[in-house]
């Protein structure tokens, strides 16, 4: 299983994990977002008020899901959707599927959506919804029943207007496809923007899939840049090879970079001389895993966390980079590909090693930007070709790796807090704007 901000497609299936498990620092997910959330506020001087507005999410809702299973028996699912905010625009955000969801994760991830989709320029406030299941021992018709009879219970919450799903950690093209064909059967009419990532004979967008996974690779080549390191000398490590690993490895290969490190769920492997992407994919897509991979030597996950390269590109789970950890990492970019993969403990010993940190909310913010291209583009009626999609991502991204930057400089903060910065002015901005009715 990958927490992957965007695993949906991804091409390497659930399997047990062997290694011994890491020491993490399991933070409460929704406090590290906010420890964050009050260095950027306070260096914002952000008036209490609007403060305590961003803090807490418009709407939070629980809802149970009863379904029948193959068996005959009922079996009832919780399911949640977290709306952090709408200001912006109409809430956007995945819905994932995992045994171990809780409403903090809701609540935190709710809150990057928004700051993601202020980083990166998009018209969208910020949702995650979920519903605690174990997929991987459902049959496809109960996967089906439950996610049909979640939507039915959100009819009032999601719209093309109001609230827009998209796939996340265990949900892919196949559960929008039924989310749109439930909601639309409701409405009695055929309503495609009611979520993204559908499959792109049902109006999803080209290039939606590899979309987080290509931003990941056009922020790294930004920042490689930025070092004065040219991507054709570079050596990257990538953890996880779902959706977002596999895509980014790829790419960044295409771009010349060397991938000496690569990880899945079954475990991780080195090569000195850099592997051969292409190869390498076709044998997990065969193998469905990388771990036998023969060109290679096999490691454990620390290990290939430590590897000396020049970007590490965390794609897997969260708080995979701790502080039990990150003293000994010998990378000098990090490019978050998973929501949430660095803990809040582990910012400042990043910082003071001189680590360039690439945050989450701005590096896997592509899957999001390509999600608005697929809600223009059915709400037109009217598909741009791939290379239209591809070249105004790129435009998105480094619009957006700029604008970081650029407030991290103005600021003297670390690139991750000044994406907060940024994107909580922003949204601050617009509130104040639009006034509080009353
Ligand atoms: N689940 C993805 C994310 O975390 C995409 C969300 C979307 O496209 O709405 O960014």
């Amino acid at each position: 299983m990958t927490n992957s901000s965007d695993s949906h497609g991804s091409i390497i299936p659930t399997n047990l994990y062997k290694e011994p498990a890491p020491i993490l620092d399991k933070e409460n997910p929704f406090e590290s977002m906010m420890e964050r959330f009050d260095l950027a506020a306070n260096i914002l001087g952000l008036e209490k008020g609007i403060y305590n507005y961003l803090k807490n999410p418009v709407k939070q809702i629980i809802t149970s899901i009863p379904i029948i299973m193959d068996h005959g028996d009922i079996e009832v699912f919780e399911g949640y959707r977290v709306i952090h905010n709408d200001i912006l625009g109409p809430s956007k955000g995945g819905i994932r599927y995992a045994p171990d969801i809780t409403l903090d994760e809701m609540k935190a991830l709710a809150a990057w959506m928004t700051w993601k989709c202020a980083i990166v320029s998009i018209p969208f406030g910020g949702a995650k919804g979920g519903i605690k299941c174990d997929p991987s021992k459902m049959s496809i018709g109960e996967v089906e029943r439950m996610t049909r009879r979640f939507t039915s219970n959100m009819l009032d919450v999601f719209g093309p207007d109001k609230d827009i799903p998209a796939p996340d950690m265990n949900t892919n093209e196949q559960t929008m496809a039924w989310i749109m064909d439930t909601y639309s059967m409701h409405t009695k009419k055929t309503q495609t923007a009611v979520v993204t990532g559908k499959p792109s004979i049902l109006g999803g967008s080209l290039g939606r899939r590899e979309a987080t996974g290509r931003g990941v690779m056009i922020v790294s080549v930004s920042a490689l840049n930025k070092l004065h390191i040219n991507p054709k000398n570079a050596t990257a490590v990538i953890q996880g090879f779902g959706n977002v690993g596999s895509v980014s490895a790829n790419l960044l290969y295409e771009q010349g970079v060397k991938i000496i490190g690569l990880s899945d769920i079954n475990g991780a492997l080195y090569n000195k001389k850099g592997f051969n992407l292409p190869d390498v994919l076709e044998f997990a897509i065969k193998n469905g895993s990388i771990l036998n991979y023969p060109k290679s030597e096999k490691i454990s996950n620390e290990e290939l966390l430590q590897l000396e390269c020049d970007l590490l590109v965390p794609a897997a789970k969260e708080d995979q980079i701790n502080s039990h950890n990150a003293d000994k990492l010998k990378c000098k970019i990090i490019a978050e590909g998973a929501n949430g993969p660095t803990s809040a403990n582990a910012d400042s010993i990043l910082q003071n090693n001189g680590i360039l940190v690439i945050p989450d909310i701005l590096a896997n913010a592509g899957g999001v930007t390509v999600s608005y291209f697929e809600w223009v583009q059915d709400r037109m009626g009217y598909f741009w070709p791939l290379s239209l999609v591809n070249e105004r991502l790129e435009r998105m991204m480094d619009e957006a790796f700029l604008n970081v930057y650029k407030s991290a400089e103005k600021y003297n903060v670390p690139l991750r807090i000044g994406a907060y910065i940024l994107a909580i002015d922003k949204v601050a901005k617009t509130l104040k704007i639009r006034g509080i009715y009353a």
